[in-house]
């Protein structure tokens, strides 16, 4: 490998605006971003936006924001909507060399033909009828209204590329139809536009998901009928739910906004897209630049993967109770919250989620009902309260002493302390909640208060 500026890897994420982003179609977005991050490459996105009745603008925007949840930002967008007349001008080539043709079949035409050669145990391949049309068959055609879909002639070659992820890789294109490139409306199908921009912006490697690869053999010879250098390919898994299905049966749930507002941390959902199904998947990540390093094409699994939900939960708190208070910062500032890195420090083991923070530092502020169910216990306790500055040691030295005036151990003395200073009785170490807490809200809460 090279480290010339020349050679820096650009790599694209390539959405249809029809929808919002799920988990499995999130992972090539993170799988481009975090191989261009490891490579210092830049990143594109492109929205595949040829079919008009289906893309929306609002998906488009969907998207931007919701990889931007992800931490992705892209280094450049395009639109193929606005490329049509670069499409027009490749289509253009592939019919002069000889390689794109017009066919008039019906879709119930089609349809026929394929059920006689499955009758007669032939594949369902395109029989080619339309190339040995003559040019008064085609001009009867036009003169019935029938308007000419377009096919590539695919050479019956086989196809081999090193995939980044499943290595040495190959497909026999004689076993394949002849891709329809364009509609009958004149509109472009994915598969040409793809190769178009891929070519015209310089994709240096096409990473993306393996129900792409009967794809590649087909866009390897486009690139080839063009004139252009094929890429490099990787083609990663695809996600199953924890019982096997296929994801899309429950796109709602596990849409990157529906986990969002779920309260998942967006680099748990990062982490767990990538890595699930290896050993790293269970250990937190504090950024993404750690999870690039991370994350290594070659070792992906072949088999699909599975998502487990409970795994994502926990992991999402598991990079919670790991968070710098750095990266926390900004987002505990937002929430209002002013306790600093030593509150911070204080809670994150608690969470299961960021929003809980807030619950803490109520807790910490007040007013807290407090639950004294003993009260001369704590009014010995209280007396016995160190003065100010508190520090780590002041839990310590304070419970002693209380254990020593009251004979009370274990839980009988802690229990009762903790119901009193926070009117809860689970939550943070209270010796790190304490100095938080301060000595005067200790004593009014001791003492039965609201404070
Ligand atoms: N729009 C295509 C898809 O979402 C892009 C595939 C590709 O990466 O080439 O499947």
């Amino acid at each position: 490998m090279t480290s010339s500026a020349s050679t820096a890897p650009l790599v694209r994420f390539a959405p249809s605006p029809t929808g919002y982003l799920h988990i499995g179609n999130a992972r090539p977005a993170l799988f481009n971003w975090l191989f261009a991050r490891r490579h210092r490459g830049r990143f594109l996105l492109r929205y595949d936006d040829t079919d008009t009745a289906r893309s929306k603008p609002e998906y488009a925007e969907a998207i931007a924001e919701d990889l931007g949840w992800l931490g992705i930002v892209p280094d450049e967008v395009v639109r193929q909507s606005q490329r049509l007349a670069i499409y027009d001008a490749a289509a253009a080539r592939l019919r002069a060399a000889g390689r794109l043709y017009a066919c008039y079949e019906t879709p119930g035409e089609l349809d026929r033909r394929r059920k006689r050669q499955l009758a007669r145990g032939l594949p369902p391949i395109y029989d080619r009828a339309a190339l040995k049309l003559t040019p008064e068959q085609k001009a009867a055609f036009e003169a019935e209204g029938r308007k000419p879909h377009w096919r590539f002639l695919l050479e019956a070659r086989e196809i081999a590329w090193d995939d980044l992820v499943r290595g040495p890789s190959h497909v026999d294109c004689a076993s394949l139809s002849d891709p329809v490139l364009v509609r009958e409306d004149g509109s472009y199908l994915y598969t040409l536009p793809s190769v178009v921009d891929d070519i015209e912006t310089g994709v240096t490697h096409v990473i993306r998901g393996e129900d792409h690869v009967t794809n590649t053999a087909v866009q390897a010879q486009i690139f080839a009928a063009l004139g252009a250098a094929l890429p490099v390919f990787g083609h990663h898994n695809l996600l199953t739910t924890a019982s096997g299905e296929g994801l899309s049966k429950r796109l709602g749930h596990l849409s990157l906004r529906g986990l969002r507002e779920s309260g998942v941390e967006p680099l748990a959902v990062a982490a767990l897209a990538v890595l699930v199904g290896t050993s790293d998947a269970v250990r937190p990540v504090e950024s993404l630049d750690e999870l690039a390093g991370l994350v290594e094409l070659a070792h992906v699994s072949r088999a699909p993967a599975k998502f487990d939900e409970h795994e994502l939960e926990a992991l999402s708190a598991r990079t919670l109770h790991h968070m710098p208070y750095a990266v926390a910062a900004g987002r505990l500032a937002e929430a209002g919250i002013a306790g600093g890195e030593a509150f911070w420090l204080a809670v994150r083991g608690n969470l299961a989620t960021f929003a809980e923070a807030k619950l803490w530092w109520q807790v910490v502020q007040g007013p807290v009902a407090p639950a004294v169910a003993d009260a001369g216990f704590a009014a010995k306790a209280a007396a016995l309260l160190p003065q100010e500055p508190f520090d780590a040691t002041s839990w310590k030295s304070w419970t002693q002493a209380v254990a020593a005036a009251t004979g009370a151990r274990g839980k009988a003395l802690f229990m009762p302390l903790r119901q009193a200073l926070t009117g809860l009785d689970h939550g943070p170490e209270l010796a790190a909640l304490l100095p938080l807490i301060g000595r005067e809200k200790a004593l009014r809460r001791l003492a039965g208060e609201s404070a």
